[in-house]
């Protein structure tokens, strides 16, 4: 695509109101990742973004941005609440999509090869994985419904954890607002029996260690020295969510024209906030948001027993403890500054993660003086990230950044550049012990397939929209 691109600075770019936008559209990237990201067609979509009604300030665009449902992932995007619209593909199909960071006493001198190995395989066998995974508990309809309502706290109140997980998780892992009854049947079924579980593709079950210290002050605060041996979980609200982003969807496709909504593009659906459709939405979204935060409780708690199956470790040896866990596919409610006023909006956040400063007051008490944790997970073969929020990315990106390295190529590309390679022997060759349920997705998930979460984080980190503290390397990985 050809863009009509101004530079504001070394890291901000801005795609001017034309047509129908609202307000322009703002792309934080380095004048290195510009060609790559304006070959796509997501700066289109953030511009189509800007044509939404009740938009405030701006559309923005991380560099992590790529083609996404109607919005791009890499996107962020607030609304007033009384002019505003709420859109399912502002937050995508896989609602409270997230990540955990939990760090253990443990070095990554402690595990050797074969310890590497037996953890991946005890992880393998206790989070299930692939695309319709399920099995690791079952629920019946009545218990769901708790689920629903009460997120991480539920699994803590089943003996997954305690609440020192839930004081470390965004919203402590629990959101209100939560409607059962605002969810299909549908929904409800596929959430029976994937509590606890992975799903295909990107998601992912990471072991891996602290490579580099990069704010020490910070990291200490984190608990992550040098060598600590670290677990990432990535994974969301599964079919669960799914079913309820999609049949929103189709309930917004068909009021649209009753709000007389005009979009450049059907994919954009969404009505007024305060409309029967979005409250429905909102409501249906949160049971999604906790049935994620439960998710993620339930897989924390069998990371641990692997741990102790697999190393023969007490808890207290292993020391699992949770650093924290944020959101990237999640709309909601804050207090931000627009146009020299605080007020409330609706936050979009769609593969974009909340980066608080240290001193908001929603930031856990643990990590007042330093900002709150961002996890930003690369690739399964080089690295990823811990940031933190800072009072720019309050001021400019309603408290958001990046969330990952973003793909660089299409699933089917990475399956060609994949070709004849043995992947996992790649790998292995590395001391990364893979485990996929499916041969194809790992070859998908290649290392390549991928930008260079650096560069991402030399971006965010240039705006000044976050601040990075730790680099983590793998040892381990289980895939879908
Ligand atoms: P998404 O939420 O957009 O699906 O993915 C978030 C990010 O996770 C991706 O942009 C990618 O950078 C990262 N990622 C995907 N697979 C892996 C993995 O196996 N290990 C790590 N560390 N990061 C991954
Ligand atoms: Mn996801
Ligand atoms: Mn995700």
């Amino acid at each position: 695509a050809d863009y009509d691109i101004e530079k504001i600075d070394d890291f901000r770019w801005r795609l001017p109101k034309t047509g129908g936008m609202r307000v322009p559209a703002i792309l934080y990237a380095t004048e290195d990742m510009l060609p790559d990201i304006l070959s796509d067609d997501a700066p289109q979509q953030a511009k189509n973004v800007a044509h939404l009604p009740g938009i405030v300030k701006a559309s923005l665009a991380m560099p992590d941005i790529h083609w996404g449902y109607g919005f791009p992932i890499g996107g962020v995007a607030a609304f007033d609440p009384d002019d505003g619209v709420i859109s399912p593909g502002g937050v995508g199909y896989d609602i409270n999509c997230g990540v955990r960071l939990m760090a253990s006493k443990l070095t990554v001198d402690d595990l050797d090869r074969r310890s590497r190995e037996r953890l991946v395989d005890h992880l393998f066998r206790r989070v299930p994985t692939g695309v319709g995974s399920s099995g690791a508990m079952r629920v019946d309809d009545a218990e769901l419904q708790r689920v629903l309502q009460r997120g991480a706290e539920w699994a803590v109140n089943d003996g997954k954890g305690s609440q020192a997980d839930l004081d470390v998780i965004e919203e402590h892992g629990r959101v209100g607002g939560a409607d059962p009854d605002a969810v299909s049947g549908r929904a409800r079924e596929r959430g029976l029996d994937q509590i606890g579980t992975l799903g295909s593709g990107n998601h992912f079950l990471e072991v891996g260690y602290v490579s580099e210290i990069l704010d020490e002050r910070a990291a200490r605060v984190m608990g992550l020295n040098k060598g600590t041996v670290t677990a990432i979980i990535h994974s969301g609200s599964r079919g669960f969510g799914y079913q309820v982003c999609d049949d929103a969807l189709s309930d917004m496709d068909k009021a649209m024209k009753k709000y007389g909504i005009e979009l450049p593009d059907r994919q954009l659906a969404c009505t007024p906030i305060p409309s029967p459709e979005g409250q429905k939405y909102l409501a249906g979204m949160r049971c999604a948001i906790n049935y994620a935060f439960a998710n993620r409780q339930v897989m924390a708690h069998n990371t641990r027993l692997a741990f102790e199956d697999a190393l023969d470790l007490s808890p207290r040896e292993h020391g699992l403890f949770t650093v924290y866990e944020v959101a990237h596919n999640i709309a909601k409610f804050e207090k931000h500054t627009v146009n020299g006023s605080k007020q409330e909006v609706c936050v979009h956040r769609k593969g974009a993660t909340r980066a608080l400063p240290a001193g908001h007051p929603l930031v856990p008490g643990r990590y007042q003086k330093v900002g709150q944790p961002v996890l930003i997970p690369g690739d399964m073969g080089r690295y990823s990230y811990v940031l933190v929020g800072t009072d720019r990315a309050m001021e400019e990106t309603f408290g958001s950044t990046c969330h990952g390295a973003g793909r660089q190529m299409s699933r089917r590309k990475a399956r060609k550049t994949a070709g004849h390679r043995n992947i996992t022997a790649e790998l292995a060759n590395e001391g990364i012990v893979v485990r996929g349920q499916s041969d194809r997705t790992v070859r998908e998930e290649i290392p390549e397939a991928y930008k260079d979460v650096t560069d991402v984080v030399k971006a965010v980190e240039g705006a000044g929209i976050s601040k990075a503290v730790a680099q983590l390397r793998p040892l381990g990985v289980i895939k879908g």
